[in-house]
């Protein structure tokens, strides 16, 4: 898999250096030798990952890690910092502005191909869904990327998987006081407590004894509703080959023992940050699919829906000979409503005659708002005659109860006419059928509103 590294360093020598490594795995470099220009280009969208050296004259790495990660146009970018020394305050510093990884120089060229890699992955993952956020611009919905890049990682769900109890013991007291921790002590019964509990991340030794930790890892991967769960596991050396395998698998990130207090917490807190915010753009997908089928204003499905599913009810019920109805209803007088009331008015009692509709039909109807005050129930399995007994209640329930408006303080009087047509007659073609309930409602208006009328 091939991606945009830009490395950002002020030495010349060393953007060469890691450019040559990684033109060599068909990664196509970019470079940046301050941080404004670095910020700029990755502002532009040119680049998929940012190594990021440290120390730099004028703005750090540091400072250009926490620009990055607070911009919604690059929050999602993965960010490993570059240092010279591996100690654990510059560590700290960097977990703290948001860096999703270290490398420390000289650098270690496995190390630095399999974070890449493993972030590329990710990354590929995450501009997927980003791009079918921005595409659900414009429709109302909270921007995902804002309120994504504003999460701080913090009060969230942790399960240590851990048997050795004085560690477990000490890293829960660490992360108490940030997230709610449970402690698993690792057996058969991992997954289900996972599944139980609900965590937001997963701690995991690898160095459980009663069940092999790699195994857990595959099944966490391969179950549906944890595939995206994030884990951290714990090696007790550096180069533990499972620590390569765990990563391969689909593990997060790793720490090695000795567990140092504060990078265990900075690291918990980036997985919890990165899980929200593709939590964040899935929750913007399933709203901007739901409004593709409904309706905002009355939560009754929209003209769309009622379409593609009364073609395929119509073929359904044809194949089985049963009958189908459609009533077309539309307010008496509406515009008058608007006119008198407002327009606020209008919508409030559009909104009462939806659930006034939802509450009359059964389950297996579909209650459409085709249009302005125009309302389409389609009724499987229902003979015309059922279907107008139907439609009568529901004029009856509309002229008989008054509609409250302007917050309860004025009731008025509104009437509803509606139009029956069943379909064996017409072949089940939809347009045909819905031309009939048309015409009838047209009579309906014509014989003086407030009634409903059967199609000849
Ligand atoms: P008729 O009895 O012949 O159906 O008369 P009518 O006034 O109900 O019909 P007409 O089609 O003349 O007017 C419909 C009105 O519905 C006009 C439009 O402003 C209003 N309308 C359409 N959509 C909405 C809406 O979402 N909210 C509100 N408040 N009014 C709407
Ligand atoms: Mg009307
Ligand atoms: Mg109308």
């Amino acid at each position: 898999m091939t991606a945009r590294v830009l490395i950002v360093d002020d030495v010349f020598a060393n953007i060469k250096l890691l450019e040559a490594r990684l033109t060599a795995e068909y990664f196509s470099v970019i470079s940046a030798m301050n941080g404004p220009q670095a910020l700029d280009i990755a502002e532009r969208g040119e680049c998929d990952i940012v190594l990021l050296d440290v120390m730099m004259p004028g703005m750090d790495g540091f400072e250009v890690c926490r620009r990055l990660k607070s911009a919604p146009a690059t929050a999602h970018l993965p960010v490993v910092m570059v240092t010279a020394l591996d100690s654990p305050a510059d560590r700290l510093a960097g977990l703290q502005a948001g860096a999703d990884d270290f490398l420390t120089k000289p650098i270690n060229e496995l190390a630095l191909l399999t974070r890449v890699r493993s972030l590329v992955r990710l990354k590929h993952l995450t501009d997927e869904l980003r791009a079918r956020a921005k595409g659900s611009q414009g429709l109302g919905l909270p921007d995902p990327l804002t309120v994504a890049a504003a999460e701080d990682g913090l009060n969230g769900r942790v399960l240590l998987i851990e048997d050795q109890h004085v560690t477990a013991d000490r890293m829960s007291a660490a992360l108490q006081l940030h997230h709610i921790v449970e402690i698993d002590a690792g057996g058969a019964e991992s997954l289900v407590r996972i599944e139980e509990f609900n965590p937001d991340v997963v701690v995991l030794s690898l160095s459980l004894r009663e069940v092999d930790p790699l195994r857990l890892v595959s099944q966490i991967r391969s179950n549906d509703q944890l595939r995206n769960l994030p884990v951290l596991v714990l090696a007790e050396i550096m180069d533990d080959p499972r620590v390569n395998r765990a990563l391969d698998m689909g593990v997060n990130d790793y720490l090695i023992r000795p567990v140092d207090r504060n990078e265990l917490i900075a690291r918990v807190s980036t997985q919890i940050r990165k899980r929200r915010y593709q939590d964040r753009l899935r929750d913007n997908l399933r709203a901007s699919m739901e409004l593709a089928i409904v309706d905002p204003l009355t939560r009754l499905n929209n003209r769309r829906f009622l379409q593609t599913q009364l073609s395929m009810l119509l073929r359904d019920e044809n194949r089985r000979g049963a009958p189908l109805s459609l009533l077309v209803l539309d307010l008496d007088h509406f515009k008058r409503i608007n006119d008198v009331y407002g327009h606020d008015a209008g919508d409030e009692v559009l909104r009462e005659c939806a659930e006034r509709l939802r509450s009359l039909v059964r389950g297996i109807d579909i209650v459409a708002r085709f249009g302005g005050e125009e309302f389409v129930v389609a009724m499987p399995d229902t003979d015309a005659f059922a279907a107008s007994r139907v439609a009568e209640r529901i004029r009856d329930l509309i002229d008989k109860k008054p509609f409250v408006i302007a917050r309860g303080e004025k009731t008025i009087h509104v009437t509803i006419s509606i139009g029956v047509a069943s379909a064996p007659r017409t072949g089940g073609n939809p347009d045909a059928l819905f031309k009939l309930a048309d015409a009838a409602l047209y009579d309906a208006k014509r014989a003086g509103r407030n009634c409903v009328r059967a199609a000849a």
